[in-house]
């Protein structure tokens, strides 16, 4: 009796995981399960040349628009009309657990975001235009650019965030490529190149018996779009 008992608990556990599995793949995001990632290492990138420049030309875009930060400061000194020494602000986001996340649909996901004053960090923000603000006044969505200078006041030091200039169009060289890949950057470029459909192996039709039939996955072109992970 005893044995019965272990073998049906553990089909029982077997079953269970079977179920929770595919409950847990629910958490990734569409765009992980529809398109596929193939690496791209510019290592070994060798003779395509034409690749490896539409690559940096796609990298340098997502640089460029990822240099500049749009964020919120809580002013704890003003240093002049320019030059304020900061906190950032941080985005907190809160889950609601009652049952009124269910009511909205969103399986429990139902959440609310705050902003709090981060006392973790201080920079030194200087910016293009004079601003007229008192200590603990916010600075709101001031496009910032990340530098790597050291402001030095009272013996204590700060990093300079710098206030980027309406059009920030200054580009990522090849140099800055290649040095951040060494340093073990990545990238990852949303649907940049194509590859066979593996369901009718790029034929675009469904399979021999039925010829005509359109293929699903890649809707008949044979193709399907991957996203390129480019690394070192
Ligand atoms: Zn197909």
């Amino acid at each position: 009796m005893k044995i019965i008992t272990v073998v049906l608990l553990s089909v029982l556990a077997i079953l269970a995981l079977t179920l929770a599995i595919p409950l847990r793949g629910q958490t990734q995001s569409p765009a992980d399960k529809t398109t596929p990632t193939v690496e791209f290492k510019v290592s070994k990138g060798g003779a395509d040349k034409t690749v490896l420049l539409r690559v940096l030309a796609a990298v340098s875009k997502l640089e460029n628009k990822e240099k500049k930060d749009v964020i919120t400061l809580s002013v704890a000194s003003v240093i002049d009309d320019k030059n304020f020494l900061c906190h950032k602000m941080k985005k907190s986001y809160h889950t609601i657990a009652d049952s009124s996340a269910r009511v909205g649909g969103g399986g429990g996901s139902a959440g609310y975001v705050t902003e709090s004053v981060d006392y973790s960090t201080m920079v030194w923000l200087t910016t293009n235009q004079p601003h007229k603000v008192a200590d603990d006044e916010l600075l709101t969505d001031i496009g910032v650019i990340e530098s790597d200078n050291i402001k030095k006041r009272g013996g204590s030091s700060y990093r300079q965030l710098i206030e980027a200039p309406e059009n920030e169009t200054s580009a990522f060289t090849k140099e800055q490529f290649i040095a951040a890949l060494k340093e073990g950057k990545t990238w990852r470029l949303e649907k940049f190149g194509t590859k066979d459909c593996e369901n009718c192996f790029g034929k675009g039709h469904a399979d021999a018996l039925r010829k005509y039939a359109k293929c699903l996955i890649c809707d008949g072109t044979g193709k399907i779009t991957v996203d390129y992970l480019v690394k070192w």
